[in-house]
């Protein structure tokens, strides 16, 4: 699952959802940002334990839908104090996935 994140978001590498930035911030002041991309592709993200949680979608006829969230982690050494820092990606696995299939092909193929 691991290996097809990274390589599906090297494809989406144009698509401007992952020029988003994600700040980590350590206790002793230091500060750093880095993209999706960087994130993502970096290959040093983890995948937690799926939760379940309501859908946010409930309509009047499904009362109880349930969908799995599964959060990816990405740990990074503080570069000030060595101090571990743990960032959570703000969108779930499978919301993510989903993003990256629909991304339009590379237009260099249809050149
Ligand atoms: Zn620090």
């Amino acid at each position: 699952m691991k290996e097809e994140i990274i390589s599906l978001s090297q494809k989406a590498r144009n698509n401007i959802f992952f020029k988003n930035k994600i700040e980590l911030r350590c206790n002793c002041g230091h500060s750093e940002k880095i993209t999706y991309y960087e994130f993502l592709t970096g290959g040093e993200f983890n995948i937690g334990q799926a939760t379940s949680t309501v859908s946010p979608f409930i309509s009047e006829t499904i009362y109880d839908e349930t969908i799995s969230v599964t959060p990816l982690y990405l740990s990074k050494r503080c570069a000030t104090c060595d101090e571990e820092l743990t960032v959570v990606f703000p969108i779930a696995l499978e919301a993510l996935i989903l993003i990256l299939r629909s991304n339009p092909p590379d237009p260099q193929m249809y050149g």
